[in-house]
């Protein structure tokens, strides 16, 4: 027998796009549902990332909704009382020569929007993390960059949604969406709950998800591979570690060196198997310019992959799908969303509670800038 119940909003999703929103969403005194396939928060790819905070970026709309979102990590634990794992412990962006005078213009734009940023020359970046200098013109440090925990977080968000009133249901894949009335019926397993609003927050999932409704969301997961060093070996904390030539990019994390570097011809499809060829190629890229990478002994039980959950501009899809009322995608964060997560909620409540999102210019962020073809690819992608 279906069980049947009523909410204002849906959240399909309980990762930390949508642990925010469920949160955000009740704060604003709406009812909330949270509807989730896995047995618990963050189990797709939030609980799979890097765990790393960044506002450098290359483009003004990445900047601003970094930034707002590491001020709201910064806060959190004064703000709401709980510890997300936010330390600012650094980003350090190691740029080749052809690189630099963008990659200088790229820090005016962050510095006009009040990030903090310091340029460096290649002995004092090297005093930071030690690297092999050829090529490299200078570096730069962002101090508030750094990481977050996202199962801390999106724990956290979901908690104080349920403070509010939030339900948030576990083992529920969504698998039917049809429109009732002027909202919207949700079913998942022998559930269904109607609604006046959807946020479809199911990441790399969202294309399927909003398909069920009829939007066409173009997200696709893509693989990222994390490779770790055995414990204990580490001489000491390094932040994060950009080589914007190679792409590769290290921390650590404890006693451990995290090391990683996007494949360019992984195939789309969701994807959680470690690919060991490519570590091949990553430490030949890695070692080249970490020389001292090579000492490391690896561990490939610490290794794992995960999806990035890709738009073919690498901006999320934000707001209410055109010909869909009520139907509020925010997924395809594209490899960013554990960053962006707050304001994503910020955002989702805008757009549903005044009836439009006015703090950003949404036109990069809504799904209707694909059939208009304003596709403004995101700067500085990793
Ligand atoms: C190796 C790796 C490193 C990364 N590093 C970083 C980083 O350093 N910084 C950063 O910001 N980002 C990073 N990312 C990307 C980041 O993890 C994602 O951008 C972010 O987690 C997206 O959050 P989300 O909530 O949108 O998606 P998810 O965490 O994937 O959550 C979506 C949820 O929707 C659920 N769902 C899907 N379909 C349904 C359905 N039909 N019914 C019910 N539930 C459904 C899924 O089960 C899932 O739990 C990394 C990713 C990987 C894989």
């Amino acid at each position: 027998m279906t069980v049947q119940n009523r909410t204002d909003v849906v959240v399909v999703g309980a990762g930390v796009v949508g642990a925010s929103c469920a949160f955000q969403l009740a704060r604003s005194g709406l009812n909330v549902v949270v509807l989730e396939t896995y047995d618990g928060p963050a189990e797709g790819s939030s609980g799979r990332s890097f765990a790393s905070v960044r506002a450098q970026w290359a483009d003004a709309l990445n900047i601003d909704l970094s930034w707002r979102s590491i001020k709201a990590y910064r806060d959190f634990e004064q703000t709401h009382g709980f510890d997300v794992g936010y330390r600012a412990s650094g980003y350090l962006l190691l740029v080749p020569e052809h690189a630099w005078a963008d990659h200088l213009e790229a820090v005016e734009l962050q510095r006009a929007h009040g990030v903090p940023v310091d340029v460096l020359d290649v002995a004092a970046a090297q005093a930071v993390t030690p690297f092999a200098a050829d090529g490299i013109a200078g570096a730069t440090w962002g101090p508030a960059d750094g990481v977050v925990d996202p199962h801390l977080a999106a724990g956290a968000w979901l908690t104080m949604a349920r403070a509010l009133g939030a339900q948030v249901r576990f083992r529920r894949r969504v698998t039917a969406v049809e429109q009732v009335g002027d909202g919207w019926r949700v079913t998942a397993g022998d559930e269904s709950v109607d609604c006046r609003y959807v946020v479809n927050a199911a990441g790399g999932w969202g294309g399927e998800v909003a398909a069920l409704a009829g939007p066409d969301v173009p997200v696709v997961h893509s693989r990222r591979n994390v490779y770790a060093t055995a414990p204990g070996a580490l001489p000491g904390p390094l932040p994060m570690t950009i080589d914007v030539g190679s792409g590769v990019y290290l921390r650590s994390e404890g006693d451990r060196l995290l090391f990683a570097g996007a494949k360019p011809d992984e195939v789309d499809g969701h994807n959680e198997n470690v690919d060991w060829p490519w570590m091949e190629n990553v430490l030949e890229m890695g070692t080249a310019r970490f020389p001292w990478l090579a000492d490391l002994p690896l561990d490939r039980s610490g290794c794992w992959a995960g999806t990035y959950e890709n738009t073919p501009d690498h901006h999320p899809v934000l707001g209410e799908a055109p010909g869909a009322p009520g139907w509020v995608n925010a997924c395809g964060f594209s490899g960013h969303g554990v960053i962006q997560a707050p304001v994503a909620g910020q955002l989702v409540v805008e757009e549903i509670i005044d009836g439009g999102v006015r703090s950003v210019d949404m036109s990069a962020l809504r799904l209707e800038r694909f059939a208009e073809a304003r596709v403004d690819t995101a700067g500085m992608v990793f």
